[in-house]
């Protein structure tokens, strides 16, 4: 197991998310890390509080006028995760 700031990871190569962006890898991209998409993640009550730090910065980058609607598009989709993870 490897302990993670979002999530912990019991890394398992055949499914990692990570590795679909690196395929070269051998062990957990920490810095690719999907824990919303990853099956090997493991969320637990301690990585609440990097969930709300994650959730306020992303509203707070919304309130930027002048993102595109992509931009925009993707933080929401972020948000969404975030709230629901
Ligand atoms: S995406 Fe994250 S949880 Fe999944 S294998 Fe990679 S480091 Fe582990």
């Amino acid at each position: 197991m490897h302990v993670g700031v979002l999530a912990d990871c019991f890394f398992d190569p055949g499914t990692a998310a990570c590795l679909k962006q690196a395929t070269e890898a051998k062990g957990p991209l920490t810095a690719l890390c999907q824990p919303t998409l990853c099956p090997n993640a493991c969320i637990k009550p301690r990585h609440r509080p990097a969930w709300a730090r994650s959730a306020q910065e992303i509203k707070s980058l919304l309130k930027e006028k002048r993102l595109s609607e992509l931009q925009r598009n993707i933080l929401l989709e972020e948000l969404e995760r975030t709230m629901t993870s």
